[in-house]
Formats: C-alpha cells, sequence, structure tokens
C-alpha cells in the first residue's frame, strides 16, 4: 500500500516527548483515513531516545526508524528524513511537541488546494526566553533582508512538502545546509499558514548560543556573498579615505602645521585596517572551509539502522 503522509521528526534527546508524539501524530493522523508513517531519525541520542524508539517501531509498523552512528546536527537529520520518507507529502516537525501535530491538518487542507510547499508561520510563541524570541526575530529578518532567496520569516522547519518538491530537495546533497532556505529556493506553489507555537513538552532546548550562531553562518552563506562584498566595500571606502587625505596631509606640512605630530592617530589607523583585514580573512576562511568541507565529499550521515523495507 502506498503512504500518503510521511511526518519526519528529528531527535536529539527527547525520550520523556516520544510517547506522548507518537500518540499525539498518531490521533491526527488517523482522522485522515489515510495511510501514514511517522520517521524518527535518531541523532546520536544518549538519554534513552534510541531504544524507546526502537521499541515504537517494533509495536507500530507505521514507525521507521533511522538511527545515526553520532550526532550529526539537527538540519541533516531532517536531510536523512527526506531521504527516508515514502509519503506523497513529507511533513517535518520537531519532536518536543513545539509544532503542535494538530496543525498537520490545516498544511493538507492547503496541500489538497494545490499548494505544494505550505509552511506554518510562528505567529505565537509560548515557554521562551526573551533572549531566544528576540534572537530569533533578528536572525529571520537579517536572512530575510541579505539572502537573495525570499526565505518566509518567523519560519522554522515545520511544513509539509510535496514528493515533487522533496525529489529535487534529495538531489541537493550540500553539506552546510539551511534546510528552510532550500525549501524557499526550489520554488513551485508556495504558502504559508500561522500557528502558536506551543512550549516544550520536556527536557530542554538542544540548541544553544554557539549552534544557533553555527545555523545563522550556514544560512548567510548558503544564500549570499554579502560578506564577501563587504570587505570589496571597506577596501574601497578606506583606499577613498586614505586618498583624501594625502593632499591634506602635503597641505598641512607644506605650510609648517604642528597638527600632525603624534602617533596616536597612525596606531589608530593601522588597529583599524589591520582588524578590517583580519575580519575580512576570517569571512574568507568561512566560505573556504566550506568549500574544503564540500570537496572532501564524505556522507552527510553514517546511519547505523534503517527501516527494513
Ligand atoms: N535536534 C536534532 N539534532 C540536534 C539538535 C536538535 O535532531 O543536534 C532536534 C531536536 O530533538 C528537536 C528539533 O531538532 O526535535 C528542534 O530542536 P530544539 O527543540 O532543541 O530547538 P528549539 O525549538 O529550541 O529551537
Ligand atoms: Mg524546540
Amino acid at each position: 500500500m502506498s503512504v500518503q503522509y510521511s511526518i519526519v521528526a528529528p531527535i536529539y534527546n527527547e525520550v520523556e516527548s516520544l510517547p506522548e508524539l507518537h500518540r499525539r501524530v498518531s490521533a491526527v493522523m488517523d482522522t485522515t483515513g489515510e495511510a501514514w508513517e511517522l520517521v524518527l531519525v535518531d541523532d546520536g541520542s544518549s538519554d534513552g531516545s534510541t531504544e524507546k524508539i526502537r521499541e515504537l517501531a517494533d509495536k507500530d509498523n507505521r514507525v521507521r526508524a533511522v538511527i545515526f552512528a553520532r550526532n550529526f546536527g539537527h538540519q541533516i537529520a531532517i536531510t536523512a528524513g527526506w531521504d527516508y520518507a515514502r509519503g506523497n507529502a513529507v511533513i517535518i516537525i520537531d519532536a518536543d511537541l513545539q509544532d503542535p501535530p494538530e496543525v498537520i491538518l490545516e498544511l493538507v487542507k492547503k496541500w489538497k488546494e494545490g499548494y505544494e510547499v505550505v509552511y506554518a508561520v510562528r505567529a505565537e510563541r509560548e515557554g521562551e526566553s526573551w533572549f531566544k524570541t528576540l534572537t530569533a526575530s533578528l536572525f529571520y529578518r537579517l536572512i530575510y533582508r541579505i539572502t537573495d532567496v525570499k526565505i518566509p520569516l518567523d519560519t522554522g522547519d515545520f511544513r509539509l512538502m510535496d514528493r515533487k518538491v522533496v525529489e529535487v530537495l534529495k538531489q541537493m546533497r550540500e553539506r552546510h545546509r539551511f534546510p528552510r532556505g532550500m525549501s524557499a529556493w526550489v520554488g513551485f506553489k508556495q504558502i504559508g499558514v500561522n500557528y502558536k507555537r506551543a512550549a516544550r513538552h520536556a527536557g530542554v532546548t538542544k540548541y544553544p548560543f554557539n549552534k544557533m550562531v553555527r545555523l545563522a553562518l550556514n544560512a548567510i552563506t548558503s544564500f549570499s556573498y554579502l560578506p564577501l562584498q563587504v570587505a570589496t566595500f571597506f577596501g574601497f571606502a578606506s583606499a577613498g579615505i586614505a586618498i583624501l587625505g594625502i593632499p591634506i596631509v602635503i597641505l598641512l606640512r607644506v605650510s609648517g602645521s604642528p597638527q600632525l605630530i603624534g602617533q596616536a592617530t597612525t596606531l589608530i589607523a593601522v588597529l583599524f585596517l589591520g582588524g578590517v583585514q583580519l575580519i575580512s580573512l576570517g569571512i574568507l576562511g568561512e566560505y573556504i572551509g566550506r568549500l574544503y568541507d564540500e570537496a572532501k565529499g564524505r556522507p552527510l550521515y553514517i546511519v547505523r539502522e534503517a527501516p527494513k523495507d
């Protein structure tokens, strides 16, 4: 029997949420009266989630377990979900129940109207610190401004994608990935649905500040050259200032003005330019490092256990 819906959940240490996730997804999906599967991707959990996932897969043959050999990160876990999903529509959902499974029905409704990507927009957030809400909001707006692809604001990975879209995404094997950007980049008929993002069911966020920064860097480097162009801008700006400065200095010197004594100005200029150069080098490094990773061509993830069928 062919599967209509694949629900994909990346899991990193979510043992307390798993039974509830399974229960709520089942309750919601059963109301559709169509065949569905739940693809649980274990991203190297160490809290017993792996055993729980195996147990769910044994009990319920609609649950498919993909178990990674180690932690590869949220974006890569989503990718594995795309690879193993068989449904005509694939829905990505967080395992911590911050994305209420009941919203899936609204996504499905839009899909049936003919939309090929239906993304869920976080109209409201519950139970998240002001710091997280603020940084997330700034992040979405920054990405929106500087990238060439119009990535919808306040939209996470919670979305439904048609099989056609998933097949395209499966061909995009870039290593440093930003799935929400990729799914905007492919085009197709897209639409957003508002929802209220709930608080975590249990446990703590798996996105500490350093991981958020890394995600932001991946998003920017994958979809924009702007940081590279900033170096060019600073180069022109400081060369321009220098060109203006030369005649001024000559004039002051010729007129015997004492204002040129003092090394502080020289020092500041040298430090400023040194700083700009090092930052530019660092930015170049970010891109070159990513190129190097792509060139190595390693597999995106390593699977210890995959579904049998
Ligand atoms: N996650 C993952 N691998 C990681 C980090 C997170 O698979 O390295 C999963 C996590 O289990 C959850 C989802 O990605 O299902 C979103 O993570 P989280 O809820 O911690 O992020 P937040 O909602 O706080 O942004
Ligand atoms: Mg969460």
